[in-house]
């Protein structure tokens, strides 16, 4: 039996490993743009330096497994069309192409890989004084001020947000700000519309100088389920069925950030429980069994604010927040426990 992941992400990569360990017979080919599992919840730390964020795929996937380099162009009918013409046939496919960045024009995008690489060479050109910006209040765009501003005291770091440290319990955000502030990170409550010049122009109409603008906000995903006529949502992500299939086409999981899973965020705490449960799924098909409907189940998010701070916000299963949150040593421990887990299940196969 056939089987293509597409995609080595953290959903791409569990699926692959979960499914030489659970269906037996599987062939599996995974098709992925760079050689390398790229962990994209450490890009804001490989921006300054305090991680590399890529490793391998040959250390990633199981023995067996087969790595096709390129992107896919269309999925469907019991294919994939790759870039370069050629074509894979599948019994069953692994959609995990998870999401990407919408950067404002005049803005370096953190997000993806070629982003950071981007930002790192950027950064590393930046003498003392000089002033940067990160746009994005949300947990990626905190994470990156206060890396930044660590690593690099010479510089002055803002970030803008409507309004910063949003998403989190009353007592985490004041954390956080507090955290920020610590670091000398600026904060600025206001939306920004427009970077020009090498200023950052605000809503309010004012503009404030920069020589380096990041962008600090994850949105959207690879537009190729659309364009595969596969059923989508408003974003773009993948319609599917309780079991995780694609509405349009049951022979196609969709799995990670490109999915439409009713309440799930995009998030690595997403995407592995997902692939696994697919993976699951498939192997009950395969047997003859009927599939198990996948339910969302968050326990906390949590946020770095450089190497030796975090804080941590518990939510309760359906993600809604609880007013506990945490912060010191227990929270960096909780973030770092998260990020290694992550690159653990996809490396493993073993998540849920
Ligand atoms: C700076 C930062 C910090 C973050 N911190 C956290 C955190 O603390 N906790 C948390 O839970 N989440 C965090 N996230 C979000 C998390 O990284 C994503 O939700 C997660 O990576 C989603 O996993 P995925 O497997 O769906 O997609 P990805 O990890 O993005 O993997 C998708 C893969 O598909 C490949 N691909 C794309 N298009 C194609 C194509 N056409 N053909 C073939 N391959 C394709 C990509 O190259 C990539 O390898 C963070 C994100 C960022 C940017």
């Amino acid at each position: 039996m056939k089987v293509v992941v597409i995609g080595a992400g953290y959903a791409g990569s569990l699926a692959a490993n979960r499914t030489v360990r659970k269906v037996r017979g599987a062939e599996v080919t995974v098709v992925n743009p760079r050689p390398d599992f790229v962990e994209r919840v450490r890009l804001h730390q490989r921006i300054v330096g305090t991680a590399r964020a890529a490793t391998p795929l040959e250390s990633m996937l199981k023995a067996g497994i087969e790595v096709r380099l390129g992107s896919v162009e269309k999925v469907g009918n019991g294919a994939v069309v790759l870039d370069d013409g050629s074509v894979l046939l599948f019994d069953y496919a692994f959609l995990a192409v998870g999401s990407t960045v919408r950067p404002m024009p005049g803005t370096v995008p953190v997000g993806t890989w070629e982003g950071a690489e981007q930002a790192r060479a950027a950064l590393a050109a930046l003498p003392a004084g000089s002033a940067v910006t990160v746009i994005g209040g949300g947990a990626t765009g905190v994470e990156t001020a206060a890396e930044v501003a660590e690593a690099r005291p010479d510089l002055r770091v803002r970030i803008i947000g409507s309004p910063v440290a949003d998403g989190f319990s009353h007592r985490a955000f004041d954390r956080i700000r507090r955290g920020l502030e610590r670091l000398g990170v600026a904060i600025v409550d206001e939306g920004a519309t427009a970077v020009t010049g090498g200023r950052v122009h605000l809503r309010s109409g004012a503009s404030l100088a920069s020589d380096l603008t990041l962008w600090g906000i994850v949105s959207g995903v690879p537009d190729l389920a659309a364009r595969s006529g596969l059923d989508v949502d408003a974003d773009g992500r993948a319609l599917v069925d309780p079991a995780l299939r694609s509405v349009a086409d049951p022979r196609v999981f969709a799995v990670g950030d490109c999915a439409a899973v009713p309440g799930a965020r995009f998030a690595c705490a997403t995407a592995t429980p997902q692939a696994a449960a697919a993976v699951d799924n498939l192997a009950r098909l395969v047997a003859g069994r009927p599939p198990e409907p996948f339910a969302v189940r968050y326990l906390a998010r949590a946020v770095t604010l450089g190497r030796r701070a975090a804080v941590g916000q518990l939510t309760h299963r359906d993600d809604s927040l609880r007013r506990a949150s945490m912060s010191g040593r227990p929270a960096v421990a909780l973030k770092e426990l998260a990020s290694r887990g992550g690159k653990f299940g996809a490396r493993t196969g073993i998540g849920g």
